[in-house]
C-alpha cells in the first residue's frame, strides 16, 4: 500500500517531467521538465486536497449511512472509517437498547430507586420512588435530595455517612388516619455517588402489628380460663370439700376447659381457612340439607341455653346447589345462627332464610329480635376478638372469632357479608352469593 502510493506519486512526477520536456524544450530546455514536474505536483496536490476535503466534509456530516465518495488512496481510508463508524453505531444502538431495558426493569420494580451524583443531586429516579416521595421524575432531576426529603430522620441518616442499615420514615402524603411508612436505604458507589432504595412497608408494619395483637389476644384468652382452672385445682387439692361442692367446682372446671377447647377449635378453623386453597369448582353443596342439620343443632342450643327457648323459623328454598366447601359453608351458617341464639333473649324470634333473588344471586340471612348493635361497632365486628359486650360473649361461650370465620368463608366463596342492625330492635346478618355460584336442580339428590 505504502509502496504503491510512492510509486504512483513518482509516476505522476515523471509523467509531468516528460510532458514538460516534450512540449517546452524549444523555449527553456531542461527547465521545461522542471516546470512540467511542478505543474504535475500542483495538479496532484489540488486533486488530493479536494479528495481530502470531501472526506472531511463526510466526517463532519451527520449522516454516515452511506460510505464517503472518495477515490485513490483516500478511498481505502474512507472505507475503513465507514466500517468503524458502522461498528460504533451498531455498538451504540445495542448499548442504548440495553440501557433502555435496564431502566424499564428498574421502572417496573416495586422498590423506589434514585441515583445521586457526587453532589447529592438527583440524576435519575423511577416512578415508584416519585410516588413514595412525591417527586417529579423530570422536574426534580438535578435537585439536591436534602432539599426534597426534609424528614429529620432522613437528614440525620444521610449526613451520618453510615448506611449499614435502613431507616423508616413517613411518606410526605402520610396522615395519622392513613399512615404511609417508607423504608429507605442508601448505598455508596463509584467514588461518592449514591443509590437510594425505598420500599413501602405500610402493609408489612400493619401485618406485624396485627400479628403481635393476635398473639397477645390469644395468650389473654387462654390465660383467663387457665387461671380459673388452676384456682379450682388448688381448691380441690387443699380444701376438704363436701361432695356437692366438689361437683360444683368440677362443673365450673369443665366449663373453662370447654371454653379453651372452643377457642382452639376456632383458631384451627381460621388457620385452615388461611392455609387451604379456595374450594374446588367441582364441589357442589345441597344447602337445603345442610340447613336441616343447622336447624336441629339450633333447636338444641336454644333449649340448652334458655328454658323457654326461641321462636325459630327456617324458610329454606330447595332445589339449589351451591359451588363451595360443605364444611366451610356449614361453619359460617352455623356461626351466624348460633350468634343469633346466644345474643337474643329467651322467647325472642329468629328467622333463617335461604332465597334466590330475581337477579339469580342467592342470600342466606339470619334475622333476630336481639339487642341489636350500635352502628360504630358494625365495621369492626369481623375483626378477630372484637366484641361489643365481652362479658355477654364469654358468658354464652363466645370466642370472638365467629364472625372472622364467617368473613373468611364468605371471601373464599365470592360472597359478601351484609350486617344491618338497630339497637333494641335486632340484627340481620346476610351472606350474598354471586349467581355463578348457584345451580338449579330439579331433584337435589341427583346432583350430577
Ligand atoms: P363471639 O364469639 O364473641 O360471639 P363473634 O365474632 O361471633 O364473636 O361476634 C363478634 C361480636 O359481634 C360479638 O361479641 C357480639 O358482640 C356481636 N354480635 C354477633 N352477632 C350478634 C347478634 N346476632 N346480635 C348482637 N350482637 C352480635
Amino acid at each position: 500500500m505504502y509502496f504503491k502510493l510512492i510509486f504512483i506519486r513518482l509516476f505522476i512526477l515523471l509523467s509531468g517531467a516528460l510532458f514538460g520536456y516534450g512540449i517546452l524544450p524549444s523555449f527553456w530546455g531542461i527547465s521545461g521538465s522542471v516546470l512540467g514536474m511542478m505543474a504535475a505536483m500542483i495538479a496532484w496536490t489540488v486533486i488530493d486536497i479536494h479528495r481530502q476535503q470531501s472526506i472531511i466534509h463526510w466526517i463532519r456530516s451527520e449522516d454516515h449511512s452511506l460510505p464517503a465518495r472518495a477515490s485513490g488512496h483516500w478511498a481505502d481510508l474512507a472505507d475503513k472509517l465507514w466500517r468503524l463508524w458502522r461498528q460504533f453505531d451498531k455498538q451504540k444502538t445495542e448499548n442504548d437498547e440495553r440501557l433502555k431495558q435496564f431502566l424499564s426493569a428498574i421502572q417496573a420494580s416495586p422498590n423506589g430507586v434514585v441515583l445521586l451524583d457526587q453532589n447529592n443531586r438527583i440524576e435519575w429516579c423511577n416512578q415508584t420512588c416519585a410516588h413514595h416521595f412525591d417527586f417529579d421524575v423530570i422536574r426534580d432531576v438535578d435537585q439536591n435530595i436534602t432539599n426534597l426529603l426534609r424528614d429529620p430522620v432522613f437528614i440525620a441518616y444521610f449526613q451520618s455517612g453510615k448506611y449499614d442499615t435502613d431507616i423508616v420514615i413517613n411518606a410526605p402524603k402520610s396522615t395519622s388516619s392513613h399512615p404511609v411508612r417508607i423504608s429507605v436505604h442508601l448505598h455508596e458507589y463509584d467514588r461518592g455517588r449514591k443509590l437510594l432504595l425505598s420500599r413501602d412497608i405500610t402493609l408489612l408494619e400493619q401485618a406485624e402489628s396485627m400479628r403481635r395483637d393476635f398473639v397477645a389476644n390469644v395468650s389473654h384468652e387462654i390465660r383467663t380460663p387457665l387461671t380459673v382452672l388452676g384456682g379450682f385445682v388448688d381448691t380441690l387439692i387443699h380444701l376438704p370439700l363436701e361432695e356437692a361442692e366438689r361437683l360444683h367446682y368440677l362443673k365450673l372446671m369443665a366449663e373453662q376447659a370447654r371454653r379453651m377447647q372452643s377457642l382452639v377449635e376456632d383458631l384451627l378453623t381460621l388457620s385452615k381457612l388461611e392455609a387451604n386453597p379456595s374450594p374446588h369448582a367441582n364441589e357442589w353443596v345441597d344447602v337445603a340439607s345442610l340447613l336441616t342439620q343447622v336447624h336441629s343443632e339450633a333447636e338444641h342450643l336454644s333449649q340448652i341455653m334458655y328454658p323457654q327457648g326461641h321462636q325459630l323459623n327456617f324458610e329454606v328454598m330447595p332445589h339449589y346447589l351451591m359451588n363451595g366447601a360443605a364444611t366451610e359453608l356449614m361453619s359460617a351458617m352455623a356461626n351466624l345462627v348460633n350468634n343469633a341464639i346466644r345474643y337474643t333473649p329467651e322467647g325472642g324470634s329468629i328467622t333463617v332464610s335461604w332465597t334466590v333473588h330475581a337477579d339469580h344471586t342467592a342470600e342466606f340471612a339470619v334475622t333476630d329480635t336481639g339487642p341489636g348493635i350500635a352502628p360504630e361497632h358494625i365495621p369492626r365486628l369481623t375483626e378477630r376478638f372484637y366484641r361489643v359486650d365481652s362479658s355477654r360473649s364469654r358468658e354464652t361461650g363466645g370466642t370472638g372469632l365467629g364472625l372472622a370465620i364467617v368473613k373468611h368463608v364468605a371471601q373464599r366463596h365470592g360472597a359478601r357479608l351484609q350486617i344491618t342492625s338497630k339497637v333494641g330492635l335486632g340484627s340481620r346478618f346476610a351472606l350474598i352469593f354471586p349467581a355463578e355460584k348457584l345451580r338449579f336442580v330439579q331433584d337435589t339428590f341427583n346432583q350430577d
